[in-house]
């Protein structure tokens, strides 16, 4: 079921760390092309070179049916000129959120939760991306601004939870957010500890020991939020290490974009449903596209989306259904769809 991992870039047979990885992503479409036994693209690669340049680990590429170049994966990573269209009502910042910032680098926009924007460093660049447009250089990381926000966490007594965003907040090593985790269990207020990924997807090895033991042995609460929209992406490997995952004490939920032409129909939303309870984790929010500009190609109407979640409901368990919602500016929760 998997296909080859690509000889040219280094051996099948060596083990690499999740971040060796990283430092040998694919990073032109030329050389995923070559990979995956596609027609070389002409042209069209410099365009998006600047500004999110094609990234995908091969861990995530091996998921990839070569010569396919319809392959939902393959439709999440590879710029396409459909990105250079813009379309009426897509923008750069469609949810205001630095209207929420509170420092750079942390949103305190719902209630009773801080959301950090750790870093704006991804293991995977993702083509429908509401964050493709994020002024990373806002993000804690490269603000300088952890100390400040740990001061305004233990000053606002209303918060219970903090959220760890992105960017991809396990890009960052075991040690270094063993740390982050110290600094915020101390602040009795908060009980809960929640990590938004994709990691555990696109690279299973970044479940490392290490992090298991760290999620074990925190005070807080520990809820790790991954992502996949497409049951391929949960492959034998994502699925030991997802299962290893949810041994420890976190509570493990996905999170999925509905995506036109990669999961907008009910039997692979179904099927995602099914390959992720098998990992021990639940299916949590399927999320409208958020109008960023160069996504209007993967836009789902509502009404489908709406459609697909009533198919679900009436083919499968109630708990493999994810709630359909949707962001928007200026309310203080997400809206539900369905
Ligand atoms: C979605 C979101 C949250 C958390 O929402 P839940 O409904 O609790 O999952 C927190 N902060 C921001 C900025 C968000 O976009
Ligand atoms: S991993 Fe998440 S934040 Fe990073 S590009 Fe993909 S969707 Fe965006």
């Amino acid at each position: 079921m998997i296909s080859p991992i690509p000889t040219d870039v280094f051996d099948p047979k060596i083990e690499l760390t999740w971040q060796q990885h990283i430092k040998h992503a694919i990073r032109t479409p030329e050389a995923l092309a070559r990979a995956l036994n596609l027609p070389i693209p002409q042209g069209q690669s410099n365009q998006t070179k600047s500004t999110f340049p094609l990234f995908a680990p091969l861990p995530f590429v091996s998921r990839i049916q070569p010569g396919n170049p319809q392959d939902p994966l393959l439709r999440q990573i590879l710029p396409t000129i459909d990105e250079q269209e813009s379309a009426a009502g897509y923008v750069s910042d469609p949810l205001k959120e630095q209207e929420y910032a509170t420092l750079p680098g942390m949103l305190h926009k719902y209630e009773s939760r801080a959301l950090l924007v750790v870093n704006g460093t991804c293991a995977v660049h993702c083509r429908y991306c509401f964050r493709r447009e994020f002024p990373y250089q806002e993000s804690l990381q490269s603000a300088g601004n952890w100390e400040l926000a740990i001061e305004q966490i233990a000053s606002d007594t209303s918060l219970q939870e903090v959220i760890l965003s992105g960017g991809d907040p396990l890009t960052i090593v075991d040690e270094t957010i063993a740390k982050r985790i110290q600094q915020l269990e101390k602040i009795k207020h908060l009980q809960r500890l929640r990590i938004h990924t994709r990691l555990p997807i696109v690279i299973p090895q970044r479940i490392t020991s290490q992090l298991i033991e760290i999620l074990n042995t925190t005070r807080l609460a520990p809820v790790i939020v991954v992502h996949a929209n497409h049951p391929n992406e949960i492959d034998p490997v994502v699925t030991s290490q997802l299962q290893l995952l949810s041994q420890s004490r976190a509570t493990i939920l996905n999170q999925s974009v509905l995506l036109r032409g990669i999961n907008d129909d009910v039997t692979t939303l179904i099927d995602l449903s099914q390959r992720l309870i098998q990992c021990g984790t639940a299916p949590y929010y399927l999320h409208q596209l958020d109008p960023v500009s160069g996504t209007q190609h993967f836009h789902v109407p509502i009404e489908r989306g709406r459609e697909l979640i009533r198919q679900m409901r009436n083919k499968t368990s109630g708990y493999l259904v994810p709630r359909y919602v949707q962001e928007q500016p200026g309310q203080g929760a997400k809206t539900i769809l369905d």
